[in-house]
């Protein structure tokens, strides 16, 4: 333990400042990890049996997801969903949805299990049994991932990259996209994530995990000025949302409220994760980074 050589866990060195599309001055990546009942189902395989627990990651299919997408439409935004594979094949329908209002679907795991490295096989299970809903049941072959629990490792990032993984979102060092350096080249695009942004912090109490909620100040007041220190910045403001929690009631007029506070700007970009990890590979082959 103490024998090992201390070097930066991250190879890749900080992420270049391409201009954004269009002139503008920041992004805002709207990401929802649509779970449903597989992130309970990963945290402790019993509860598949245990109904009540289960009904919270149920509440996305039957309220909080189809809640959401009218809100997207009504704001004009496109958004990422990352969807594990267990949700695709429980809730075809809802998925379907997300599709046909154009957002982009990216991968999500399948049960929602965190990649720990040392556990090869479950995680190599876990990244093919994804793909393979998402191709059978919605016939896409996702560009991104996030990381169930937001986990990763080299192991992880060689494998996302064997399978045609443009965009990983899942990492936390940085406020605007690089792409990962691997043993053996580059690897996928990053579109770090701001984890100020996970709603879950905020929204989820539960029987096993109970605590007092964050009212709409205050979680507004942490939004608006992470938002508004990285609109200075330039950077990427990237967010985590589960309709379990973003699809209650008073969670949803946070999201709404945020959208309009963001929308009286003009400078800034609504991007999805596929639109801006396009544009960070053009500007890899055409941009100058400036200083
Ligand atoms: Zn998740």
């Amino acid at each position: 333990m103490f024998d090992r050589e201390p070097h930066p866990a991250n190879p890749a060195p900080p992420a270049p400042s391409f201009p954004w599309p269009g002139g503008a001055r920041c992004v805002l990546f709207p990401g929802f990890d649509v779970d449903a009942e597989s992130v309970w189902i990963g945290m402790d395989q019993r509860n598949v049996d245990r109904l009540v627990t289960m009904s919270y990651g149920g509440y996305e299919a039957r309220v909080g997801v189809p809640k959401i997408l009218k809100l997207l439409a009504r704001h004009e935004v496109k958004a990422t969903f990352f969807i594990t594979g267990w949700t695709i094949m429980a809730h075809p329908a809802m998925c379907e949805a997300i599709l046909a209002h154009g957002h982009e679907v990216a991968h999500h795991g399948y049960l929602h299990l965190r990649p720990e490295p040392g556990q090869e096989d479950v995680m190599v299970e876990e990244v093919d049994r994804g793909f393979d809903a998402m191709m059978r049941v919605l016939g896409v072959k996702p560009k991104g991932y996030r990381a169930p629990s937001g986990e990763s490792s080299t192991g992880l990032l060689q494998l996302l990259t064997d399978r045609g993984i443009q965009y990983s979102s899942s990492w936390r060092d940085d406020i605007r996209p690089y792409r990962h350096v691997l043993p053996n080249g580059p690897g996928p695009i990053e579109i770090p994530v701001n984890y100020s942004f996970d709603d879950w912090n905020f929204g989820m109490t539960h029987r096993s995990g109970s605590r007092a909620l964050f009212g709409r100040e205050e979680v507004l007041s942490i939004w608006r000025d992470e938002f508004d220190q990285m609109r200075e910045w330039g950077g990427v403001t990237t967010m985590i949302m589960h309709p379990q929690v973003t699809g209650r009631p008073m969670r949803y007029r946070i999201l709404d409220e945020f959208l309009t506070y963001v929308r009286r700007y003009d400078d800034v970009w609504l991007a999805t994760g596929q639109e801006i990890a396009a544009h960070y590979e053009r500007c890899e082959r055409d941009c100058q980074a400036a200083e």
